[in-house]
């Protein structure tokens, strides 16, 4: 998904019609909110002992009213042997009854956002059953937004779910995980006559009642629990029929009425990027169902499985939604840890789309790219992989969005343009994986397989480990000899070291030529013979790595620092902690300002306060009888 607009970070023009809004969220939780939010995370993935084959989904929804009468009728499996079947289901909604095996059940508890229905003959292992509740109630809000009741104009009521990551419950019974996908679902809704229910897969039909409507969507494509999702309202139905590689596939705009501007939108810009898509990750994965935008009242996007809803129809929202469809539907994240595999990809096609320059102009490339490393860079402490996915926040954030785009982007230059895009094909096309779930190291097998490079380090230090390196590259030239100092401070001490090989541009009046260099350590060098004058060094200059860096010529340097020296947090705000290796004996600290003046000078302390100095790049020099060890350090905004 995309997240609630509240602050705009960036727009960018490309083609006339098409903006593309990149938003963070900032929305604000309750304490109450909080705690429910973890105690529902802690009953996700809970062996419930049943596999999921079936929903019918039958709702009863007035677009006027935040209220639902439902009946769900769940077929499935049993995995063991069963006497006690569990639903997820939020406390809000109350149960009308239950039946098991057609027959009226009394037995059974409602507690804790769960329903234990308690069977009144157990199953045993590997048989085929159904439970069927009947419920009513006035779901709550929650997460970012669960069952939505609104107007869009102030005038026209809307009702709209979005269940992700655990707010399924909310509105039906069901099993919220990410190990199961229901198979195939009718999602089947009765609303008043001038209103429109659009949902999952292919309408089958409308039957006309009294005064009411009844529409019959079903999905054939398995599909997880977050991803079933309904909207209701007066819509106006745009259909056309897109030719993707000689197939025919159906294409749905659900539009508020008289909505030309964002219609056109739809229009003209899905269809560019379902091809581009396409041809660089496989086919469209629901041909055989739609695709569909649905416009709702929410400040960004969601991938709902055959029919994403929208806030606005920017271009890069319809591209990083659309994206969904491979990343996050077919292949489904297989916990909340490893959202990334959504986000980042998500976030990552977008780039792409403005690198190939499908729709967005190539010039804004930069800028987007830019946008990623920024919004990554505020994040010194923190890793792609979530540790904690107790609320939205620390799920959908920059870390899973931009830092998940940019660890693609490195694992792109790592292993080459055919073997990255062969490896995620592969990923995608993993029948364990395909129209199911994925975990990091899935991803992290395909690339290694198809790239032959062992990536272990590379997930420890970028995906699993915490911030990013500051790079200090030194170099000066004697002749024919180019001698290159690499140095790397690192933001948060999780990662010792980040192994990254370095493209390095050369250049001079005569010259103009890349190498690649790959640090052992930091302050690893390296001589290069080199018969041309060289002027200037660019480090990693097309923006591969995610690091800072410096380049530093003519500095007279110590040698192997880091082996003496560890210097953390760099990037800091109000300390830097200094470890010394036991032969080094430093007497004086200076504190030098990045032209080399001294600012301030005392005697050795393994913690140095900088909280008193301005935002920006300084030097620390430390003393001893032998040497003087200088190292650039940031000191961060406040
Ligand atoms: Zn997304």
């Amino acid at each position: 998904m995309k997240i609630l607009t509240c602050i705009s970070l960036l727009i960018f023009l490309s083609t006339p019609l098409v903006k593309s809004q990149e938003t963070i969220l900032c929305k604000q939780f309750t304490t109450e909110t909080k705690k429910a939010f973890t105690a529902k995370q802690k009953s996700i993935n809970i062996d419930r002992k049943i596999d999921i084959n079936y929903y019918r989904i039958e709702l009863h929804i007035d677009a006027k009213y935040k209220y639902i009468e439902g009946k769900v009728t769940a077929y499935f499996k049993t995995t063991d042997s069963l006497n006690k079947a569990i639903f997820d289901m939020s406390n809000h909604l109350q149960i009308d009854s239950v039946f098991f095996q057609n027959r009226f059940q009394t037995s059974f508890l409602h507690t804790n956002n769960l329903v234990e229905i308690k069977l009144d003959h157990p199953l045993s292992s590997n048989t085929y059953d159904s439970i069927q509740i009947v419920y009513s109630g006035i779901p709550l809000s929650t997460g970012f937004g669960s069952f939505v009741q609104d107007s869009y104009n102030e005038q026209d009521s809307i009702i709209w779910t979005l269940s992700q990551p655990y707010g399924a419950m909310e509105w039906w019974p069901c099993q919220n995980n990410l190990y199961d996908k229901a198979d195939s679902v009718d999602l089947i809704i009765t609303s008043p006559l001038n209103q429109i229910a659009a949902a999952n897969g292919l309408l089958k039909k409308i039957d006309t009642l009294n005064n009411e409507h009844r529409f019959h969507w079903k999905t054939n494509y398995p599909i997880a629990t977050y991803l079933i999702a309904f909207t209701v309202t007066n819509y106006e139905l745009f259909e056309e029929n897109y030719q993707l590689n000689n197939q025919n596939l159906l294409m749905q705009h659900f539009m508020y009425p008289d909505d030309s501007i964002n219609l056109n939108r739809s229009k003209n810009t899905t269809l560019p990027f379902l091809a581009f898509f396409d041809s660089l990750f496989g086919e469209y994965p629901f041909i055989q169902e739609k695709y569909g935008h649905a416009s709702f009242t929410f400040g960004g996007g969601m991938e709902h499985q055959t029919l994403s809803f929208m806030g606005n129809y920017g271009g890069g929202l319809i591209a990083h939604e659309l994206a969904h469809q491979w990343f996050g539907n077919k292949v489904t994240c297989g916990s909340w840890q490893d959202l990334w595999l959504n986000e980042g990809f998500a976030t990552y096609l977008t780039l792409l789309t403005y690198e190939f320059g499908i729709l967005h102009h190539p010039f804004y490339y930069d800028a987007y790219l830019k946008h990623i490393r920024q919004t990554s860079f505020s994040h010194p402490f923190q890793s792609v992989y979530r540790y904690d996915t107790s609320t939205v926040d620390t799920l959908f954030n920059h870390l899973t969005y931009q830092k998940g785009a940019a660890s693609l982007h490195m694992l792109r230059w790592l292993t080459g343009d055919s073997a990255f895009f062969q490896g995620v094909r592969n990923y995608l096309n993993d029948s364990s994986l395909a129209y199911g779930f994925a975990k990091t190291v899935d991803l992290q097998r395909h690339l290694e397989k198809s790239s032959g490079i062992q990536l272990d380090e590379f997930f420890k230090d970028w995906v699993y480990g915490k911030g990013f390196p500051t790079y200090t590259l030194l170099w000066s030239q004697t002749n024919n000899q180019l001698e290159i100092e690499i140095q790397q401070n690192q933001s948060d001490p999780s990662v010792y070291f980040f192994n990254m090989p370095i493209p390095i541009q050369l250049k001079g009046a005569n010259i103009d030529t890349s190498i690649i260099l790959n640090p052992r350590f930091s302050g690893d060098q390296f001589n290069i013979n080199i018969n041309e004058a060289i002027d200037s060094i660019l480090f990693d200059p097309k923006k591969w790595i995610l690091a800072k860096s410096d380049v530093i010529s003519g500095l007279k340097k110590e040698t192997n620092h880091e082996a003496k020296v560890i210097l953390y947090p760099n990037p800091t705000k109000y300390q830097l902690n200094i470890e010394l290796n036991y032969d080094v004996k430093i007497k004086t600290i200076q504190l030098m300002s990045i032209n080399g003046n001294v600012i301030s000078e005392q005697n050795y302390q393994s913690i140095i306060d900088v909280s008193h100095l301005n935002s920006g790049k300084y030097f620390i020099n430390l003393i001893s009888k032998e040497a003087n060890y200088i190292y650039p350090f940031v000191r961060l905004k406040d």
